[in-house]
């Protein structure tokens, strides 16, 4: 008889044994493996950031600690999240028509105190 691998084919899902379901398992191997290894940093460029904690990432080469998804730098929905955010008119729209609802406000407030402010 050869010698055997103790472990075979279950990539970072040791330690799981025969818990969970093998295609739970798989899922598992396969984000944990994309988690793992060196991803592209938005600073540098070079492929030396890390995960650090969930959603932390961290360049070693540069330093440079940066928010991304929970098991890659960048995920789809974030750079959707990214997109809205960047161009948020709605927001600032809402903001600035309340402001001037507000001038408005006391301006005809004025205009009930004093009728002679405005023409
Ligand atoms: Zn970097």
């Amino acid at each position: 008889m050869g010698r055997r691998r103790r472990t075979k084919k279950v990539g970072s899902t040791r330690g799981f044994g025969a818990r969970y379901g093998s295609t739970v398992r798989k899922q598992y191997v396969k984000v944990h493996s994309e988690m793992k290894k060196a991803h592209r940093c938005p600073k540098c460029g070079s492929e030396s950031v890390r995960r650090q904690s969930v959603g932390l990432w961290n360049c070693r080469k540069c330093g440079s600690t940066f928010t991304g998804g929970a098991y890659t730098p960048v995920t789809k929905m974030g750079i959707v999240a990214k997109r809205a955010a960047k161009s948020t008119p709605t927001q600032q729209v809402s903001v600035k028509r309340k402001e001037k609802g507000d001038i408005v406000n006391d301006l005809s407030e004025a205009n009930a105190e004093n009728k002679n402010v405005l023409p």
